[in-house]
Formats: C-alpha cells, sequence, structure tokens
C-alpha cells in the first residue's frame, strides 16, 4: 500500500519482537501487498462535514486511501469552498452549506458523510445525514452525552446505515500491538496501567474551552484517547473509577471546562489504570505492567512517529497514515455491505461517552462511581 513501504515493513518486522510473533498480530488491513494498490473497484465516496484542522488531516488520508475519496464537502465558509473545490476537483454539486445539507439525500454521489464539526455538532448532523441515507462517521467524542450517543445510534438503526466513531487508533500498528500483548496476556495478566495524554493550549478563544460546545476539557477532547487504550489493552469494561481535577495554570483560561484531570479505573480482572489529560502539559504515553514483563508507546497517541518497547525490546512497525489505513479499514467493508466492527461503532463511543460522566462525576463530588 502507498502509505509504508511493504520491504521496509518487512524488514522491521525482524526488529525486536521477532517476524513471527509480529506478522499474526497483524490486522488485516496493514497485510496486503501493494498490489493492493491497483484496485480499481468503486470507491466509497465520502463528504467531509466541517472544513476545519482535523478535516485537513482526513482530506489527506483520503488522498492516500485505496477504497475510499473525498467527493463532496460541507461548508459554512464560501471561501473554503472554493479552495477545497479547486484543491481536491471537487464538482460543484458535492458542495453544501450547513442551510441546504439535507440535499445531499438526493446525491447518489456520496455514500457516507464524515462529521468533522465541533463536538457540540455532532448529534445534529449525524442524525441529519442518517436522514439522507447516508452512512456516518463522526469524530471523537461522539456526543457531548451518552444521552446524544444513544440518540444517534437510534437514528442510524431506524435509518439503516452504518454509524462509526473517528477511532484513527485501531487502525495504527502500535497501538493495536498494545492491544494484542494486553488482550493475549503474552506478559501474562496486566496489573497496573498508566495512560496519558496532554499539551499546552495557546489560545484561551478556542471552542475546546466553551464547555457548550466542547462538553468538557481535556477528558472530552483527548483523554477518551487514553480511556480508550486502557480499555482496548484489557479487552475488559471499567466496574468503577476515582477521579480528580488538577489545577489550572491559568485560572482565567478556564472558568468553564478542567484544565487537567487524573482518574482511576479498576477493571474485573483486578488490573488497575491511572491517567490524566491535561491542557496544562505536554505528555503522550501508554504503559502497560503484567505479571511477566512490561510494555509501553511514546509517543503513543498523538499523530506518531511513535515509538514502543517492552521488557524483551524494542517494537518496530511502519509509520503509516493514520487517516488513510482508518478510512480503507472502514471502506473495504461498507463497500462489501458488511457491518463495521463494534470496536470503531456507535456503541463504543457510547461506551466511553458514559465512563467519561462517571469520571466527571467522580472528580465533582470526591466519590467514587460504579460503572456497574
Ligand atoms: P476546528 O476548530 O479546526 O474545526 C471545526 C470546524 O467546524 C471549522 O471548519 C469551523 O468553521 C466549523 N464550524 C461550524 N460551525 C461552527 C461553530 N458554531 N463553532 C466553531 N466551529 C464551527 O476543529 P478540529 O480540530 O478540526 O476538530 C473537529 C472535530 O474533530 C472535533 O470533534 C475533534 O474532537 C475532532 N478531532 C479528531 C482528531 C483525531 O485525531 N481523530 C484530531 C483533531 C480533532
Amino acid at each position: 500500500m502507498k502509505y509504508f513501504s511493504r520491504r521496509k515493513f518487512l524488514t522491521d518486522l525482524g526488529i525486536g519482537l521477532g517476524a513471527s510473533a509480529a506478522v499474526t498480530t497483524l490486522p488485516s488491513f496493514i497485510m496486503p501487498s501493494g498490489s493492493v494498490r491497483q484496485y480499481d473497484g468503486k470507491k466509497l465516496n465520502i463528504a467531509l462535514c466541517g472544513l476545519g484542522i482535523y478535516a485537513g488531516h482526513l482530506a489527506n488520508g483520503l488522498t492516500d486511501s485505496v477504497y475510499c475519496r473525498l467527493a463532496g464537502i460541507v461548508t459554512g465558509t464560501p471561501a473554503k469552498a472554493e479552495k477545497w473545490k479547486a484543491q481536491y476537483n471537487i464538482p460543484a454539486a458535492n458542495i453544501y452549506n450547513y442551510q441546504n445539507f439535507d440535499e445531499i439525500a438526493g446525491n447518489k454521489d456520496i455514500d457516507l458523510v464524515y462529521i468533522v464539526l465541533p463536538n457540540s455538532m455532532h448529534k445534529e448532523y449525524v442524525l441529519r445525514a442518517a436522514k439522507a441515507g447516508k452512512h456516518v462517521i463522526t469524530e471523537k467524542p461522539m456526543a457531548t452525552s451518552a444521552k446524544d450517543c444513544e440518540a444517534m445510534i437510534k437514528a442510524c438503526a431506524e435509518a439503516h446505515v452504518q454509524l462509526a466513531v473517528g477511532y484513527r487508533l485501531h487502525y495504527e500498528p502500535y497501538n493495536m500491538e498494545m492491544k494484542r500483548l494486553g488482550q493475549e496476556k503474552v506478559f501474562g495478566q496486566v496489573r497496573l496501567m498508566e495512560t496519558s495524554l496532554g499539551y499546552k493550549v495557546d489560545d484561551p478563544k478556542q471552542w475546546r474551552l466553551r464547555k457548550a460546545m466542547s462538553g468538557g476539557g481535556p477528558l472530552m477532547n483527548i483523554g477518551i484517547y487514553c480511556l480508550q487504550a486502557s480499555r482496548y489493552i484489557m479487552g475488559e469494561e471499567p466496574v468503577a473509577v476515582t477521579a480528580q481535577f488538577n489545577p489550572p495554570f491559568d485560572k482565567s483560561w478556564f472558568t468553564e471546562v478542567e484544565a487537567s484531570i487524573t482518574w482511576q479505573l479498576g477493571f474485573p480482572s483486578g488490573a488497575v489504570c491511572n491517567s490524566t489529560s491535561s491542557y496544562n502539559a505536554n505528555i503522550d504515553r501508554l504503559y502497560a505492567s503484567a505479571e511477566n514483563g512490561f510494555f509501553e508507546l511514546a509517543p503513543a497517541i498523538s499523530y506518531g512517529p511513535f515509538k514502543g518497547r517492552t521488557s524483551k525490546g524494542e517494537l518496530n512497525f511502519p509509520e503509516i497514515n493514520q487517516q488513510a489505513a482508518q478510512m480503507d479499514g472502514i471502506g473495504k467493508l461498507l463497500l462489501a455491505n458488511q457491518p463495521l466492527p463494534s470496536h470503531i461503532s456507535g456503541e463504543e463511543g457510547l461506551k466511553d461517552l458514559r465512563i467519561m460522566e462517571a469520571i466527571y462525576a467522580s472528580a465533582n463530588t470526591g466519590k467514587k462511581i460504579s460503572l456497574v
């Protein structure tokens, strides 16, 4: 595939882990050889809804995708429409604004709408896309409340369209190796995890600091990845949570959402995970200590390149275009009319929102919250 060299990939596999052990871990989306580039069947036609920073990453991923193509856009800014139309060769008939978006129902040239708007807008546009009969991917967090997630799942089921959340790391080799090492108990039972992601915010006016748009602070925006990692490393659902807010570096910036939050999850097997998501500090790591060894990534969650090791040595996987891999994983299944896997589904997004609501409840009350 275009997003990495297969020869380099196979060479890399021999380093550290041992080729045979590693090959069995590879998800099918990265197994095909370069011949997959010759795919000339119908591509999944995608419209990006919201043309901000992350939509740019997705457009780049779609350019690199084998099974999907950028076919349309939805934007409230005419100048952006012109720029994207020219840059990605988008037909005028496939360009919508937020007012005429529902007309997409009659457009056979669009198969799926990918919602890349601020968090509070995900629900409305998922519902409108579903009503228009289009499959939908919505960015993370799926919504700003579990209740909204439930409504989104119901709307997509009733419209007989598939709903996915943009969990790109489910298509990323280092993270999927963490999942395998944990769930297959390669180093025995995982006992203790630390998963953290933080960066220093530099713009006090951004929507991420407005609770009505974001639903919350760093937990909603980036803590969700730490939560996801602990859940996919364990393959279990947490049973209880405690959480604490940490002090902001500048109180005037954080009048509506937390600046930093730390939480502890307990899992049915007895494993615990301590996580922090923060707008106060730079951190990007996953660590798991198991009965017979450890495994870790740092950087772990950002756009990479990632670095990983276990108690047996370095991990060395290819650096991929994460968005292209995600789009191909999803596109291949939708083109074949197959169901999307549950680990990127609306139900998965709902599970995360329920746990994040419990994390906030614990931090606000100082109490341990049961999740069972
Ligand atoms: P952004 O601020 O760069 O873009 C938001 C877009 O929404 C802009 O084009 C803006 O014009 C449009 N918009 C429409 N109505 C708006 C309104 N009322 N207020 C503000 N913007 C409005 O944000 P982003 O970083 O692209 O994030 C968009 C979504 O993507 C979020 O849900 C975010 O969590 C998610 N995201 C995901 C990843 C990932 O790695 N999966 C990375 C970044 C962002």
